[in-house]
């Protein structure tokens, strides 16, 4: 993709923190960001914000993990638009607590939310990107997918298995010239983990700007420029093993 004008591109997630950051950085890039999440309130300042900069985008409420949901708002989009060219999976949710605190309904929102999400996301875009021989799917995955640390458990399934999937339908896509790219994130300053750990040194972690400019980077390689995927970490995780 050699530029971003006009390419429509839908962001889950879009309500807050790093899918917020994304729809910014994709909008000041000319794209037509398509901005959906389960929270109003937060789609409705992402989208003030981003028309009032005199950009176009436009909002829609979507439950990632609802079937029925995603493919109402995918169908009006490309209705509406008359085109889909990137779809970026990042709404996300985790709960801090040990396996055996956990309830059998938290495992479950946790992996609808970050993986069946994704899957039900690209399973109902893929025949579109296919029928067109283009398009480009980014994951956003996290370093949660190359390591683990306590509490985090569901969490870190959805995000290996979402890596997983990643790759998988990477190789699927290639076949049809479509590209999927996980984009793997350190901890950043969003709410995800300012609100649950509020005594959180901020300096441990990065702007989620930094994590947008690689999806822009990553959506902007020539053609033939394959990206199965690339870690965005902040420099206190780049000693990690
Ligand atoms: P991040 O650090 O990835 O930005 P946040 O918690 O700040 O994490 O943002 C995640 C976003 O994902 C929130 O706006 C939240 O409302 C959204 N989200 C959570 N569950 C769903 C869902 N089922 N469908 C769509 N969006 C969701």
């Amino acid at each position: 993709m050699d530029t971003l004008k006009d390419k429509v591109v839908v962001i889950t997630g879009a309500g807050q923190g790093l899918g917020a950051a994304i729809c910014k950085t994709l909008s000041e890039a000319g794209a037509i960001t398509i901005l959906t999440d389960i929270q109003v309130k937060g789609l409705e300042q992402t989208e003030k914000s981003i028309l009032a900069s005199g950009y176009t985008a436009k909002s829609y409420v979507m439950d990632v993990s609802n079937e029925e949901s995603v493919r109402h708002v995918i169908e009006q989009v490309i209705q509406q638009f008359g085109k889909l060219d990137v779809v970026i999976n990042n709404a996300g949710v985790d709960y801090t607590k040990a396996v055996d605190e956990l309830s059998l309904d938290e495992w479950d929102r946790v992996m609808s939310v970050n993986l069946r999400g994704p899957f039900l996301v690209s399973k109902t875009v893929f025949p579109y990107l296919k029928e067109n021989k283009s398009g480009h799917i980014v994951n956003i995955v996290s370093t949660a997918s190359k390591r683990a640390w306590a509490n985090a458990s569901p969490y870190h399934a959805s995000k290996w298995g979402l890596l997983g999937l990643s790759h998988a339908l990477h190789v699927e896509g290639r076949q049809e010239n479509i590209k999927v790219t996980a984009v793997i994130a350190g901890g950043m300053k969003t709410p995800f983990l300012l609100d649950r750990f509020p005594d959180i040194d901020t300096n441990l972690l990065q702007d989620p700007k930094n994590v947008a400019d690689t999806v822009k980077y990553v959506l902007l390689q020539p053609d033939e420029t394959v990206i199965p995927e690339v870690m965005v970490l902040p420099m206190t995780e780049t000693s990690w093993p």
